[in-house]
């Protein structure tokens, strides 16, 4: 099968894609309501979509009176690959040009060997998904990595948890590996961007989605696109001071977020409870296993274990102290709370609400839903489809 070659020519074919991208097939007369075209413009720029192969027709459309004409799609074999490279485990899947999810594999991984040998288990992956009759080859795959990324080129920048990763050139290397064009996020970003297209974010223009694994990061949405900052390190909220004098962090300061609740914090915090005897139900979990993670929390919280759930509401605190902040700052329509900890649910949720109604202003707050993400593992490797197709469908 050819894989796409074609780029949009100009800003309405991107557009024009975009809306069958986000909306599926349409009519000739739905696209001309939804572009600011003439009648005849929209007609020339439809007919050299279909001249690339980029959109085909397909189907009739309903009547409305006139003649009939075909709907139109993006062409059913278009393929992108998403990949959402985590601290302890990968995602890697294949979806249509709709961004729907074909196929999804998910494995465990330690992103501290390296990028060599992440990649090699990620183009293991693909290939598997292309052996499965799912995709013959991608038309393009969007990376999230779990730290700082210089974007547009696509390059780690001393990523705290990532060693050996600075300044490997993650784009050009996976481009030259895959055949077909690749651009690489911040994970928290491809997260936001996916619960953006088919998530708890899909009315929302501006809104913050907080990513809370074994760091913690902050993607902003702004007027529906994510705001990256100068550098690329915009939402990189792990780092702002909670404590005065608090824990040591990985970055070298004092009492970040981060050091105070993480997944990897809130394991260290619960090993100590348990050997400090304050929770029969965690000291049983750590004995069982030599150690205990945040899942253990969640489940020795579930089952009522107070201490459990004090880690849990401290975490929440010290997250919504941070959010409060955010909010003050940004007036956000909608806060999305994700990542590996969000089985810390509703317990979770609540310590971060009630901060934040208690720290920001009521006209920020008055009508700020606060909720967790709704996709889970799907929203990062949906967020990297989203971010290829966005970079593909602009003009070239
Ligand atoms: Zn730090």
């Amino acid at each position: 099968m050819r894989r796409m070659t074609a780029r949009p020519a100009n800003a309405h074919q991107a557009r024009l894609l975009r809306l069958l991208r986000d909306g599926g097939a349409h009519s000739r007369a739905q696209l001309g309501e939804e572009v600011d075209l003439s009648r005849s413009k929209l007609a020339v720029e439809v007919d050299r979509l279909l001249e690339t192969g980029l959109v085909v027709a397909d189907g009739l459309a309903a009547s409305r009176g006139g003649r009939r004409s075909h709907n139109i799609r993006l062409a059913p074999h278009l393929r992108f690959l998403g990949v959402d490279i985590g601290a302890t485990s990968v995602d890697v899947a294949v979806t249509n040009a709709e961004l729907e999810v074909l196929g999804h594999i998910t494995q465990p991984m330690d992103v501290r060997e390296g990028p060599v040998a992440v990649f090699e288990q990620v183009l293991d992956m693909a290939e598997k998904l292309k052996a499965s009759g799912l995709a013959e080859g991608f038309d393009g795959a969007g990376i999230g990595v779990p730290g700082p990324v210089r974007f547009p080129e696509g390059i780690p920048v001393a990523p705290p948890i990532m060693p050996g990763w600075d300044g490997f050139p993650v784009r050009e290397a996976l481009s030259q590996e895959l055949g077909c064009p690749v651009m690489v996020d911040n994970d928290v970003n491809l997260m936001a961007m996916g619960e953006q297209h088919a998530g708890v974010a899909r009315t929302a223009r501006d809104f913050l989605c907080v990513k809370i694994g074994t760091g913690i990061g902050c993607g902003i949405v702004v007027g529906s696109t994510v705001y990256r900052g100068t550098t690329g390190s915009a939402g990189d909220i792990g780092h702002i001071q909670v404590e005065p004098d608090g824990l040591p962090c990985a970055c070298g300061n004092q009492g970040c977020l981060e050091a105070h609740f993480s997944g990897s914090a809130l394991a260290r915090d619960a090993e100590q409870v348990a050997r400090e005897g304050r929770s029969a139900e965690l000291a049983a979990r750590l004995e069982a296993g030599g150690r205990l993670s945040a899942a253990d929390v969640a489940a020795a919280a579930s089952g009522g274990d107070t201490a459990a759930l004090e880690l849990i509401r401290r975490g929440g605190r010290h997250t919504g102290q941070v959010i409060a902040g955010l909010v003050s700052f940004f007036n956000p329509g909608l806060v999305v709370i994700g990542g590996g900890v969000t089985g810390l649910g509703h317990t979770l949720l609540a310590a971060i609400r009630t901060q934040v109604y208690r720290q920001s202003l009521p006209l920020a707050t008055g009508n700020l839903p606060i909720v967790l993400g709704e996709l889970g593992p799907a929203a990062g490797v949906i967020g990297g489809a989203r971010l290829i197709s966005d970079h593909l469908f602009s003009p070239a």
